[in-house]
């Protein structure tokens, strides 16, 4: 680490599409070991913030830092590398493979400890029943765990999350918040875009409102849900 409290910082970050500027000038800040989640209404430019932070797009200008080194010019898997973890909306899980296999697949790229970290991995995400069940037959909350499960092997020291409860009944949302707060309390900070409030109460303290491209608000949730402005911004008024 470089000795500071911030683990991700963007600097004057702008994406344009053509005419259309989906992140516009964006200062950002996650810190070390948080659960910060990223709100803001349809077309705010969370998934293009999210997509330039893991190196899917690159920049129209401004740069990204990682535990202050500067991400800008790395590719998705150099990124990886330095302790960034990603995992997208829809599952990405090998169907025809059981839990374990698909467990191995991220593991092939490190020097751990493959059975160590994988009979901590499966209870983790509590599929140690499942680890020899093809993904395909997973529920889809045990899908999303799996793919959760699947980031969580390399030990990110930051993970971004794109949705991670979209669809999921109650039960299956309460499962995976209480895998972020045990990944939070030991150590992992997160990044987590997400609509569902309940949801974000549940494991966030500050929330970062994205509209138009730029941070709207930023504070603790109490503050972020009550705000006027806020709600007419979701209202589209
Ligand atoms: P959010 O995830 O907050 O809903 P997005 O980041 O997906 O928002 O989109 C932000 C804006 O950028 C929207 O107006 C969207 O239509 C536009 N946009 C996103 N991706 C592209 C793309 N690949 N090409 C052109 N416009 C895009
Ligand atoms: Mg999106």
């Amino acid at each position: 680490g470089s000795g500071t409290n911030v683990i991700l910082a963007t600097r004057q970050l702008t994406k344009k599409f053509g005419g259309l500027t989906a992140v516009d000038d964006v200062d950002f800040e996650v810190n070390r070991g948080e659960i910060r989640c990223l709100i803001g209404p349809n077309g705010a430019g969370k998934s293009t913030l999210l997509n330039l932070i893991t190196g899917k797009l690159s920049p129209s200008e401004g740069d990204i830092y990682f535990d202050g080194n500067d991400l800008t010019g790395l590719d998705p898997h150099e990124r990886i590398d330095t302790g960034l973890s990603v995992k997208f909306q829809s599952p990405h899980v090998y169907e025809n493979l059981s839990v374990k296999r698909n467990l191995q697949v991220p593991l092939q790229r490190t020097d751990r400890n493959v059975d160590r970290v994988m009979a901590e991995t499966l209870e983790q995400i509590a599929l140690t029943e499942q680890a020899d069940t093809p993904a395909g037959d997973l529920s889809h909350g045990q899908q999303q765990r799996l793919e959760i499960g699947m980031a969580i092997t390399l030990d990110p020291e930051l993970m971004l999350l794109d949705e991670p409860v979209a669809g999921m009944s109650v039960d299956e949302t309460a499962d995976v918040a209480d895998l972020i707060t045990s990944l939070h309390d030991d150590g992992m900070a997160f990044l987590v875009v997400e609509h569902d409030m309940e949801f974000v109460r549940e494991i966030s303290e500050q929330v970062t409102v994205l509209n138009q491209g730029a941070v709207f608000r930023q504070g603790p949730i109490e503050e972020i849900e009550t705000d006027e402005a806020v709600r007419r911004i979701y209202l589209g008024e």
